[in-house]
């Protein structure tokens, strides 16, 4: 057979497996069934379920397929420098490892080594020459897993194994004597339905709060998907990450759902896991690694059945310092001056940061007033709810659930009004968002108070039109509205792996129109991926920010005439930078990239 025929005739596994009689056409068919139901590869269930012995197929394979094999689970494990030389998207793509190096040869184990486009691929990512080898794919995640520090995933596959394995050994289980079945008549209860004390139930809970942290999740969404025919009904598991949702690269059985929201209820110590219809709330606090870490856990009945959210309270976003928040070093200078002289009644106004939801509003209104806090300033918070308690601030959970008598509840407007009779100079209120806080947010402005909140807006001006349009007198909002700062994130650069390119000539046009001039020698960088960001090219976020200090011309601007759009553009004469051309100047300075500034800020959302 000529080299060429090689290449175009290329035995499946199957044809291996029958040819060198390891096993019969319909034993491969219903194996490649199950592995595809399984989501395995056909070697690796093969292998798992002893259906072929590991040695003989990378035998059998290996002579068919004409290539050297090597049986990474006996070798010695590789160094991570070498596994790492091809990113781990691209690995796990390809089914492929690079396991040795020698000079300019990468000796590379791949589940299928004949793959011309694998193989020029990785040469070019490598620019080295390969040696390839053939290799086990389950033997190839699993180094990956290693590698990639994803032990949660090799500890989740033989978990899910083993619940299999007892799943299977039950079905195998002999009738009761009489042989009979007895059908519950009641509601659809699923009689493989897992007990919520089940040992693995906590492992699984842990395997899922342990890829969290792995990833620096803020949020785990664990959701019951149905599949009508029953055979892919799963519980799905995504994390958020840096705004970003993405899926774990594991499943839980279906049979579990139940009993993984009862353990989180359960472990809220709050909770009421015979409640299933209703939303309910609840905090968990656990050890992981020796460190305390608390989450917020939300259970909401869906189509599906019950589906929880756990937001992981980061005491770090309450004690954050406002020098490390990213302004650019005139915005920061500008936003601390409003900042000066509390106490005594001399500074005092409104403050607003506005954003959509996720743009970080509350870490910098929680950053100013770390900043202003002093033992001789007293500062008082409505929070729903209070996320973390900072030192030497009175906190008030406000909850509009609890009824003050009648038609009055506890809300940010009843939270403020007792505020006045407690002299404090700095409040803080969690988010203004009807008339009567905004008219007694202003009435505390008003009254020598200094006064932070939060609007729902995507912009400085359209705050100031907000409040207006809320129902307060406009000369009562310019007469009390110092600032407004708006705010979104943008997902910064990973420095570890960041590209130098030129701009493209759309990047070029962006700037132009933005009227940001760029620097001669500057740099623009691209995402590439890399271990230390998850191969994502991105890791963590940055601030981009637009503050509109209302400053007497601009009040004067503002009685005049009181909408956005003029508003800005008179701002921007004045000297306002936008959000995008804050962006831009982030861009320049190699944190972030055009396309974060323009849209990244909405895809998190
Ligand atoms: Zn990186």
């Amino acid at each position: 057979m000529s080299p060429a025929q090689g290449l175009s005739r290329r035995k499946s596994v199957k044809e291996v497996l029958v040819d060198e009689h390891l096993l019969d056409a319909a034993a491969v068919d219903q194996a490649e069934e199950n592995a595809r139901r399984e989501k395995k590869t056909i070697q690796q269930f093969l292998v798992e379920q002893n259906l072929v012995e590991r040695a003989k197929l990378l035998r059998a394979l290996s002579t068919a397929w004409e290539v050297q094999s090597i049986d990474l689970s006996k070798a010695p494990p590789p160094d991570k420098e070498i596994i790492q030389l091809i990113p781990e998207s691209a690995a796990r793509r390809h089914m492929a490892v690079p396991f040795a190096k020698n000079d300019s040869v990468l000796s590379i184990a791949m589940a299928d080594p004949r793959d011309f486009f694998v193989l020029e691929d990785i040469n070019l990512r490598t620019g080295l020459e390969l040696r390839a080898y053939l290799a086990l794919p389950q033997d190839i995640m699993a180094l990956l897993d290693v590698a990639y520090g994803r032990n949660e995933s090799a500890v989740m596959d033989k978990l899910l194994a083993s619940v299999q394995q007892q799943e299977k050994d039950k079905a195998q289980l002999p009738p009761e004597e009489g042989g009979q079945i007895e059908v519950q008549k009641e509601e659809k209860s699923d009689i493989t339905d897992i007990d919520a004390s089940a040992p693995e139930v906590e492992k699984f809970v842990n395997a899922i709060i342990l890829g969290a942290l792995n990833l620096k999740a803020s949020d785990i969404h664990i959701e019951p998907f149905e599949d009508p025919t029953g055979k892919s009904s799963k519980m799905m598991i995504r994390y958020r990450v840096d705004g970003m949702l993405r899926e774990a690269n594991f499943t839980m059985p279906w049979s579990y759902r139940a009993a993984i929201i009862a353990k989180l209820k359960i472990m809220t110590n709050s909770m009421d896991i015979t409640e299933r219809r209703i939303p309910q709330s609840g905090r968990i606090q656990i050890l992981a690694k020796g460190n305390p870490i608390e989450f917020r856990v939300e259970v909401v009945p869906t189509v599906y059945g019950e589906s929880a959210v756990m937001r992981i309270l980061d005491r770090k976003a309450v004690q954050v310092d406002i020098h490390r928040l990213m302004f650019l070093p005139e915005t920061l200078d500008k936003f601390l001056s409003l900042l000066k002289g509390i106490g005594g009644k001399k500074n005092f106004g409104l403050i607003i940061v506005c954003g959509p939801t996720g743009s970080g509003k509350s870490t910098t209104l929680y950053a100013a007033l770390n900043h202003v806090n002093r033992p001789d300033i007293k500062i008082l918070t409505a929070e729903n709810p209070v996320e973390y308690n900072i030192d030497g601030i009175v906190q008030v959970p406000v909850n509009p659930d609890i009824k003050l008598g009648e038609n009055k509840k506890f809300d940010f407007a009843a939270a403020l009004r007792s505020f006045l009779r407690l002299d404090p100079d700095v409040i803080m209120v969690g988010e203004i968002r009807d008339e009567e806080t905004a008219h007694i947010a202003m009435e505390a402005a008003m009254t020598g108070h200094l006064v932070f909140s939060t609007i729902h807006t995507n912009d400085a001006p359209s705050a100031v039109t907000r409040l207006v349009e809320m129902g307060l007198p406009p000369y009562v909002v310019i007469a009390t509205l110092k600032a407004v700062l708006a705010q979104r994130l943008a997902r910064k650069l990973c420095d570890k792996c960041k590209r130098a390119e030129d701009p493209t000539p759309e990047e070029l046009l962006v700037f132009r129109e933005n009227k940001v001039e760029i620097p001669p020698g500057t740099k623009f960088y691209r995402p590439v991926g890399c271990p230390d960001c998850k191969d994502i090219g991105y890791r963590g976020r940055l601030g981009i920010h637009e503050l509109l200090i209302l400053s007497d011309s601009v009040k004067t601007f503002a009685l005049k005439q009181m909408s956005a759009g003029p508003l800005r553009e008179f701002a921007m004469q004045q000297g306002m930078m936008s959000l995008t051309q804050d962006g831009l100047n982030k861009v320049i300075s190699g944190s972030t990239t055009v396309r974060e500034v323009l849209g990244g800020a909405d895809e998190t959302k």
